[in-house]
């Protein structure tokens, strides 16, 4: 199980301050949508939580303890991107298991990860094969995979289906919820699709310039939004 908050939390780059203030709780289990304009600070906020970033000001607590001046690798977090990451010179296997044999961890255990991780995500018959030779579907389940494989407490998704295009962008939205259904770890998920927004989330949460906007159900934005941004983000059409 992993809360977790934010407090009073900001960060500047430099002289630019790009996250005002942000109080915000991610319940145990929540599927958490990020959305907002581009440069609004997402990808900032999912930093500062997997702890690639310090913040300026704050804290961000996971159930109840203070991360602050932990590192990424004790945070408990997996991470996965738009751009997938994957390491180029390895197969399919060798990048699902990378991280694990950093840990104390028996071969063998490793492995049955790896594999269960395979088959959760369809990659079964793909565990030898290099990323070039993978479709773009494939690779970002392998990014998925890499995430699963280290049983994390929390997962961060920044715009991970972007590159995608858009038959397999709304596949891959269905597969994603799915592996929330079966895992039901914490997650913060990013995009700037509205669509993705109200189709996936549990809450969404709207932030625009660094500050948050509004946080709730999908239903309950499109229905009542706060204000004039909330509105025209939530209700026009991607
Ligand atoms: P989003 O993910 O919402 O598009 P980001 O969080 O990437 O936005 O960026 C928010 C703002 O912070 C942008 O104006 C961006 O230029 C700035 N920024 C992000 N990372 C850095 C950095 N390492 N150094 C300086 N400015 C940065
Ligand atoms: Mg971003």
């Amino acid at each position: 199980m992993a809360e977790v908050a934010f407090e009073q939390v900001q960060k500047s780059f430099g002289a630019v301050q790009v996250l005002k203030h942000i109080d915000l709780t991610v319940h145990d289990g929540e599927f958490l949508v990020l959305v907002g304009p581009s440069g609004c600070g997402k990808s900032t906020l999912l930093r500062a939580l997997a702890g690639l970033d310090g913040i300026t000001r704050g804290r961000i607590l996971i159930d109840g303890k203070v991360v602050n001046s932990l590192q990424p690798k004790d945070r408990d977090i997996a991470m996965v991107f738009q751009n997938y990451a994957l390491y180029p010179h390895m197969s399919v296997r060798e990048n699902l298991t990378f991280a694990l044999k950093l840990r104390e961890l028996k071969p063998q255990d490793i492995d049955a990860r790896a594999r269960e991780a395979a088959a959760i995500l369809g990659l079964e018959d793909l565990l030898d094969r290099y990323p070039r030779h993978l479709s773009g579907g494939q690779r970002q389940r392998v990014a998925m995979g890499r995430a699963i494989v280290r049983d994390p407490k929390v997962f961060l998704f920044d715009e991970p289906l972007s590159n995608l295009d858009a038959k397999l962008r709304v596949q891959m939205r269905a597969e994603i919820r799915a592996l929330h259904q079966r895992l039901k770890a914490t997650t913060v998920y990013v995009t700037h699709d509205q669509i993705e927004a109200m189709t996936m989330a549990d809450r969404i949460v709207v932030l625009n310039g660094g500050v948050i906007e509004q946080i709730g159900a999908p239903l309950d934005l499109y229905d009542d939004p706060d204000n004039l941004f909330v509105a025209g983000f939530i209700g026009s059409p991607a």
